[in-house]
């Protein structure tokens, strides 16, 4: 068994094509400028519905990591890092940290994102140190 497939929603998709074109993007509120993630029906800081997708520089910092040993389901090599990334430009993203050692991935590192295919229709957004 392989690990589960994220599937694209009407939300989402925009995320999953610029993945796949190598580029992050992050819904901006038009409304307020907040950026969030994950993409939401309304933004979180003033539930305006009027939002839409923004380049992200991929750039960021790791606010919080912890290293999974057990892996959650078939198709995860564990052990790995599971950060927060506070990114540059707004808003934050859960991702894995990937290229160096788990327990070498500490908060406060500097990461960049790095895209990894897994499907013909999905590439994953991961992160590893900011060269
Ligand atoms: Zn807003």
């Amino acid at each position: 068994m392989s690990r589960p497939v994220p599937v694209p929603t009407s939300l989402s998709r925009p995320f999953w094509e610029g993945t796949r074109r190598g580029e992050l993007l992050i819904p901006c509120c038009t409304a307020c400028g907040e950026r969030f993630f994950v993409p939401e029906p309304a933004c979180p800081a003033c539930m305006s519905q009027e939002w839409t997708y923004r380049p992200s520089t991929g750039r960021g910092t790791v606010y919080s990591v912890t290293v999974v040993h057990r892996a959650p389901g078939p198709g995860f090599d564990a052990p790995f890092a599971l950060a927060v990334i506070d990114l540059d430009d707004g808003s934050t993203m859960l991702s894995h940290v990937v290229g160096s050692a788990p327990e070498d991935v500490v908060i406060g590192m500097r990461v960049r994102v790095d895209f990894r295919a897994y499907t013909d229709e999905i590439t994953l957004p991961y992160f590893v140190a900011e060269a």
